[in-house]
């Protein structure tokens, strides 16, 4: 894969930023997005505009059979066994949500156990913290090593038959650890539990097949694999969903409604209630297109080639810590860092002064900040548009924020 070439189908990368070239580090928070995909919502919304699965003319057709091919990608894209196993959401928290209601709510009750490490984007911390206030069950969190790695004995030590849910990143979004889930899914399984992952930062970024990892449910965001906003998918095994609840109730996912109870669509449809996101699904499937043409395996290799770097560089330059799996390690395509003695949004200002964006703050993740002893990060992650040269350029406005406070301290 050639990055350079990749980014000529990105018209971000015309734009200057305070008189400097783009230089984009903040793929974990959003992607940028190809004119592939911008080009296929353009399409659709000229050509194909309709709601779907109801009207019988041809427009309604069409967007029905956008729409459902979207799904079918999808569910090629992670190894589905089948495209009923896709249900598309707002994107991962709303996943992981529905998760919650529509099946943990029920099932759960007091003495039962939600294993989990404290690492967790909060949005597959939260959504269980209020199981547990709902049901009586209990949060219980397992020890990360220092570098954030999770050790399978302590899983094993953790779990137990009163475990009911395990939930999980396959990848951090803070650290860029790459969490064996295959094998910490086999333990929830020998207990009798299942097992919730959340993908937001590996199916972006990586193979993944939801039957190899034998997981439960998968959650991920349609933005930050250069889909648009405001789509994700929900992938389930197919009996949980059969057992799982809708959240939404309404139109779309009814068979037979009377005045007084009425029954549901079979899934995934009976939890997209409403006029579904249909120009976000048509836009995914258009992002897959774009992803499987350059070949994850290509873009796994070349984001943790890139982050290997930059983790390199970095660690070189006095004055910075970096977090996370050290040089050598898995570590996705992400480097978390701090320049001593300065707020890391002081730094990201920097940083933007000449064009370099970077994500500064808790990352969405508090209760790991607290183990990391810091109360925020700066954050640089690459994708499949980033070059060797935007490490450097990293690098080089680290160098330029450093003097910049040096002056600004001394
Ligand atoms: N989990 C992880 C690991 C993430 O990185 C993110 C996005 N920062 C989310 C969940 C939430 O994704 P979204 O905001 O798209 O729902």
């Amino acid at each position: 894969m050639n990055p350079l070439e990749i980014r000529k189908d990105f018209p971000i990368f015309q734009e200057i930023i305070n008189g400097h070239p783009l230089v984009y580090l903040d793929s974990a928070a959003t992607s940028q997005k190809p004119r592939q995909v911008l080009e296929v919502l353009q399409r659709y919304y000229e050509r194909e505009n309709s709601n779907v699965h109801r009207g019988v003319h041809t427009l309604g057709t069409r967007a029905t059979e956008a729409y459902e091919n979207a799904r079918e990608k999808v569910a090629r894209f992670i190894h589905a066994p089948s495209a009923n196993q896709v249900v598309f959401t707002r994107g991962t928290t709303e996943s992981i949500n529905m998760i919650a209601y529509g099946y943990a709510r029920l099932k759960l009750k007091q003495g039962d156990e939600i294993v989990l490490p404290p690492s967790e984007h909060h949005s597959n911390l939260i959504p269980w913290q209020q199981v547990a206030r709902a049901t009586g069950a209990r949060l219980k969190y397992l020890p990360l090593q220092g570098d954030g790695t999770i050790r399978l004995e302590d899983v094993e030590a953790a779990v137990t038959s009163d475990t009911k849910i395990v939930a999980i990143a396959h990848v951090s979004n803070v650290l860029g650890t790459i969490n064996p889930v295959r094998d910490i899914a086999d333990i929830a399984h020998r207990n009798g539990s299942i097992i919730v992952v959340d993908g937001a930062q590996s199916v972006p970024h990586m193979p993944v097949d939801v039957q190899e990892l034998d997981c439960d449910f998968l959650a991920f965001s349609g933005h930050k694999m250069l889909g648009p906003t405001g789509v994700g998918v929900l992938y389930g095994k197919k009996s949980l969903l059969e057992e799982m609840e809708p959240t939404y109730f309404g139109g779309e996912m009814i068979d037979v409604v009377e005045l007084h109870e009425s029954t549901w669509k079979e899934a995934p449809w009976k939890f997209e209630g409403g006029t579904p996101i249909i120009a976000g699904a048509i836009g995914l499937g258009a992002a897959i297109d774009y992803l499987n043409r350059i070949g994850m395996a290509e873009i796994a290799e070349h984001d943790a080639h890139l982050a290997a770097l930059a983790v390199d560089r970095l660690s070189k330059m006095d004055g910075i810590s970096v977090y996370g799996p050290a040089a050598g390690q898995p570590r996705s395509g992400l480097v978390t860092f701090n320049l001593d003695g300065v707020h890391p949004h002081d730094v990201a200002t920097v940083l933007d002064s000449v064009g370099v964006a970077v994500r500064a703050g808790h990352h969405c993740a508090q209760p790991l900040m607290r183990l990391l002893g810091v109360g925020s990060t700066a954050r640089a992650s690459f994708y499949l548009y980033n070059t060797e040269d935007d490490v450097e350029a990293l690098a080089q406005a680290l160098e330029q924020a450093k003097e910049f406070f040096g002056y600004a301290i001394g």
